[in-house]
């Protein structure tokens, strides 16, 4: 390793990796078609490369395109490897080696809208995994009366602009700048940035014009290797990462992997991590996309022997089927010894793992991948979300998930629920969940899921409160008023003043005079003859009282007690916590003095 460090002079660069991030329709997906140049000429695409799930810039592409700037810097690094798969995070968010894969980021804000909440996402992604970014601040073709330069220089495009348009384009930018500066973070338009390194730079572009196109890309490749000529000295030792895992014809299950560093052959023995355990593996076959245009027909790819990083190629071998995308893979070399290699495979996952709550109760999260899932992990984990995990998962929601899920549902009902993220749902699974009354919440934004969870959580205490509310028995004492025992039993109807507290229905009532004998309980009210809920101290009305126990006989008027009885809601130890839990703020002082001295009379501790 010494020796590695030694050689990093700048002289040996490999291409950094680069991703795109930010809200969904800032304009991810045509900025890259952008950079690519889909816009240049069938063939002459400059040596750009599609790659499996990346596309390759050589650095020259880079230069030509950035030569108006007459920057003229010598561009070290061999090219530039984008991440084919923008906004993304289940790709954006991979690790390699316990740091982010992705060397460089560009994060892409909407100028008519600002940072939005998967803008937030993404930066806390990146700040997570130390990455350093670009802030491409997008749609500026959008600023009323926008004058188009294509693909000019962003300083040469705004010369050419009326001062309404660049007045607007400032008012605009400084908002922005507010809005990052509020996530704790300086950010500076690039050309008026003094303290690069410190304060990010902003790079305002057009995706469908191409203006500030050149500057982004000059950005990309010449602030790279300044800051990073040590992370991007190539190395020997592999390092891999596995980016999706899919089916291929006649291939089986086969891994999608970035290669960052290092050399891959056939043949070679490798470790991934899988939701099992370690796999242990041989290479059969290494892809790639056939450069040919012409060629590119379905499933026309380059065999190779060997491949050098960066690169992102495919790879064929067997027993893949639970590998985790998102982890490391590892080549187990003539010295390695297989254990430790199979450890290292695990550690990632390992890590993740131990972040669940230890005391077994929480929900259950499942994601697409590892990157996905430690990402939502730890936003669950913020003190602002606040959501137990106490299992999790990585690919389609299986069965099995919804029986580990359902554990929960003795011991605490709104954890009986899985968060589903940028994952599928097995037909079986959902049948399973609904029959065992799992919940099950999807979406692709993190966020999503949270305001969905937050919702059930909501009308789980709401459904709650009305169980409990059944429980709790507001205090009351009534006086028979003469002259108004409408009916003597079955129902009693009777007219009372209430002397104090509240008269509620459903209360149920007894005679505390006569050895706390049950009446039953209040059915309804009627105050000038209309129905009320209830009735407060001073008031008079009508009510009705059943029989709270259908098997037996409603004690009766006159045979069970008299006119001059008071008749008090019966109150037990759990009504009154009930009413404490759930109507605290309902019941004046005086209310509650009355709970008191019904406590009392109780003679409940
Ligand atoms: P993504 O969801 O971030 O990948 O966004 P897309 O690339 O799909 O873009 C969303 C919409 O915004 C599409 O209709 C694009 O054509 C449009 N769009 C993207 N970039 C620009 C831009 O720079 N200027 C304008 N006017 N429209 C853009």
């Amino acid at each position: 390793q010494k020796k590695e460090l030694q050689k990093a002079d700048g002289e040996n660069l490999r291409s950094p990796i680069c991703c795109i991030m930010g809200h969904v329709d800032t304009g991810k997906t045509k900025l890259l078609d952008c950079i690519r140049g889909t816009n240049v000429q069938e063939g002459e695409a400059g040596g750009i490369t599609q790659q499996i799930g990346a596309t390759y810039f050589p650095a020259e592409n880079l230069r030509d395109r950035s030569r108006e700037l007459k920057a003229d810097v010598k561009l070290k690094v061999p090219g530039l490897l984008v991440i084919d798969t923008p906004g993304h995070e289940s790709f954006t968010n991979l690790r390699s080696r316990g740091s982010g894969l992705c060397d460089i980021a560009i994060l892409v804000v909407d100028i008519m809208h600002g940072l939005e909440p998967q803008t937030i996402e993404s930066l806390n992604l990146l700040r997570m995994r130390n990455t350093e970014f670009i802030v491409a601040l997008n749609k500026v073709d959008r600023l009323y009366g926008w004058n188009t330069c294509r693909n000019a220089p962003i300083t040469k495009a705004m010369k050419q602009q009326s001062q309404d348009v660049q007045n607007e384009f400032k008012r605009r930018l400084i908002q922005v700048t507010t809005q990052f500066k509020e996530q704790g973070l300086n950010t500076e338009v690039y050309y008026d940035n003094k303290e690069i390194g410190k304060t990010i730079n902003i790079v305002p572009t057009s995706a469908v014009s191409g203006e500030g196109i050149p500057d982004l890309l000059l950005l990309l490749a010449q602030w790279s290797p300044k800051t990073m000529v040590e992370k991007l000295t190539y190395s020997n030792v592999v390092q891999c990462t596995v980016l999706e895992v899919k089916g291929l014809e006649g291939y089986g299950t086969t891994i999608d992997v970035v290669l960052v560093n290092g050399v891959l052959h056939v043949g070679d023995q490798i470790v991934v991590c899988g939701m099992q355990g370690p796999i242990v593996t041989t290479i059969r076959v290494l892809l790639t996309p056939h450069p040919m245009k012409e060629l590119r027909v379905k499933g026309a790819c380059l065999h190779h022997k060997e491949i050098k990083g960066a690169q992102s190629i495919k790879i064929a071998a067997q027993s893949l089927e639970h590998a985790i995308a998102g982890t490391g893979l590892y080549v187990v070399g003539p010295n390695d010894d297989l254990e430790v290699v199979k450890e290292s495979a695990m550690e990632d996952m390992n890590s993740v793992m131990s972040r669940t709550d230890k005391s077994g109760e929480g929900v259950y999260v499942q994601a697409s991948t590892l990157g996905s899932l430690e990402a939502l992990l730890e936003f669950l984990k913020t003190p602002a979300v606040n959501i137990p995990v106490s299992g999790i998962g990585i690919g389609p929601v299986h069965k099995k998930d919804v029986v580990w899920a359902s554990a929960m549902l003795n011991k605490k009902k709104e954890y009986a629920t899985i968060l589903a993220f940028d994952v599928n749902v097995k037909a079986e699974a959902r049948e399973l969940a609904d029959e065992k009354g799992v919940k099950i919440f999807i979406a692709d934004i993190i966020y999503h899921l949270f305001d969905q969870f937050k919702a059930y959580i909501g009308t789980l205490k709401e459904e709650k409160k009305k169980e409990a509310a059944d429980e709790a028995v507001f205090p009351c004492v009534l006086k028979i008023m003469p002259n108004c025992v409408f009916n003597k039993k079955d129902p009693i109807i009777l007219g009372v003043d209430v002397l104090e507290g509240i008269a509620k229905v459903g209360t149920p009532i007894c005679i505390p005079q006569k050895e706390f004998i049950d009446i039953g309980q209040i059915a309804s009210i009627e105050n000038n003859h209309k129905p009320v809920n209830f009735a407060k101290k001073g008031s008079t009305v009508a009510i009705k009282i059943i029989g709270s126990n259908p098997d037996e006989q409603q004690k009766m008027f006159v045979r069970h007690f008299e006119i001059e009885d008071e008749l008090v809601s019966h109150l037990s130890r759990r009504s009154i916590d009930k009413l404490k839990e759930n109507y605290r703020d309902k019941l004046s002082n005086e209310e509650w003095r009355l709970v008191v001295k019904l406590k009392n009379l109780f003679k409940i501790l």
